[in-house]
């Protein structure tokens, strides 16, 4: 049974509680998919989940808006995750792939919302580039103006839905100054022309995954998302939201580590004795937990400082994500040693959980970005 004290803190209100039992529920009823066609199963994750209500919390509803609650995203991917990173996955990207538009879209651009919260419409968010990951702002993909229209050209890399998303957040060059103040965002229907899947790309735990074209695209003016110049700050804040969210989700995935290891080291038999009675064996699971409950708090820390109002939480997200994936993978790594050959075994939960936990520590900033962003916070930069 997993540990689930931690909605006692104070950091959460009923509802958050509310919601993580409902969510636990449903998970249990209809978790894990099948991912050999991994396209196949993020869509109908995505149908599924929206149908019945749990993508929600990813943007904000353009009717009765309210600012995206942080905990609540939190708590939906660490329980999703714990259950099948394929499933928080598709959670995620609908407001990664969104945030832009939620935090700086128009009324127009706000319709889309609709149809990403009820899992009828599939996002992306497109910031990197085979020539810029971590550094964003030397980005070569440009968004040139003709007359109403801009047109991008370039090329974007390890783009998650792509080749399923229906709309893509799309980061160009367009010129207002040098490096990061002359970035812009972009809604970029899937149906452009000139936009194009150049590649699929496949990973250790594998996802939809592309490297996307775009071949001189023609959008309205009105595609823009935010100001001219403003691309850049728009990420960052994008970022800002979803950045502890990935510690979330290594908590879920590390969280699953930990009951699995537990229940093995209880049933298996070694030296006439279950391996939970040998020392060295409850010295990994203390460690385990005392690393899920430290990434537990400095997860939850950030997402409510942002709840609570908090402009930026640059260096509260940066120490979630950086601590809870890092220690994740070292409580995985844990779990695959406990059981033995079973632990490398293909199939097993806790192999796909070795597997799935490794992007995490690369994606949305690596983990030595993190530290970096963490420094400068320390030693009073911005
Ligand atoms: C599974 C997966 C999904 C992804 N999904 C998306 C997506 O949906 N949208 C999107 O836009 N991007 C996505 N990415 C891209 C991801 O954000 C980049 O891979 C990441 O930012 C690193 O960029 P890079 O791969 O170019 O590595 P590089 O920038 O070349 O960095 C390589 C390594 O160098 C080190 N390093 C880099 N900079 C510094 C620094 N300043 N200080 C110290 N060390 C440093 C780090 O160890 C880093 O891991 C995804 C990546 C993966 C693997």
């Amino acid at each position: 049974m997993p540990d689930r004290s931690f909605l006692g803190w104070p950091f959460f209100e009923t509802r958050h509680r509310a919601w993580a039992e409902k969510l636990d529920a449903w998970c249990a009823r209809n978790l894990p998919v099948d991912h050999h066609d991994v396209d196949a199963a993020c869509r109908a994750l995505v149908r599924t989940l929206g149908e019945d209500g749990w993508l929600k919390p990813t943007a904000i509803d353009a009717e009765n808006p309210a600012p995206l609650d942080v905990r609540t995203l939190c708590i939906t991917r660490e329980t999703l995750a714990r259950y099948d990173g394929l499933a928080d996955f598709a959670f995620a990207m609908q407001g990664l792939g969104t945030g832009a538009i939620s935090l700086f879209g128009t009324a127009e651009q706000k319709l889309w919302l609709k149809k990403t919260r009820a899992g009828e419409a599939i996002a992306a968010f497109a910031l990197s580039e085979p020539r810029s990951g971590s550094d964003v702002a030397n980005m070569d993909m440009a968004a040139t103006t003709d007359g109403d229209f801009y047109v991008l050209d370039g090329e974007k890399t390890w783009i998650s839905n792509g080749g399923i998303a229906d709309i893509y957040t799309v980061f160009a060059r367009t010129g207002e100054a040098p490096g990061a103040k002359g970035i812009s965002a972009f809604l970029v229907p899937a149906d452009s022309k000139g936009f194009k899947v150049a590649e699929r790309l496949e990973v250790i735990a594998p996802h939809p995954l592309a490297r996307l074209a775009f071949d001189g695209v023609r959008i309205p003016a009105s595609a823009m998302i935010g100001k001219p110049g403003d691309g850049f700050k728009i990420a960052m804040s994008v970022l800002d939201v979803f950045r502890s969210t990935v510690g979330a989700a290594a908590l879920g995935f590390a969280r699953r580590a930990l009951d699995e290891s537990v229940k093995r080291a209880r049933e298996r038999q070694v030296f006439g004795a279950p391996l939970a009675e040998l020392q060295m064996v409850q010295g990994h699971l203390a460690e385990m937990a005392l690393d899920i409950d430290a990434a537990a708090l400095l997860v939850y820390r950030a997402a409510w400082t942002k709840d609570a109002g908090a402009a930026r939480v640059t260096r509260e997200a940066a120490m979630a994500k950086l601590y809870a994936t890092d220690k994740a993978q070292e409580v995985i790594d844990k779990a695959v040693q406990l059981h033995g050959g079973d632990g490398v075994r293909k199939g097993h939960i806790v192999e796909s959980l070795y597997r799935e936990i490794r992007a995490l520590r690369i994606y949305e900033g690596a983990s030595d970005v993190q530290k970096v962003v963490i420094a400068r916070q320390v030693l009073g930069g911005n």
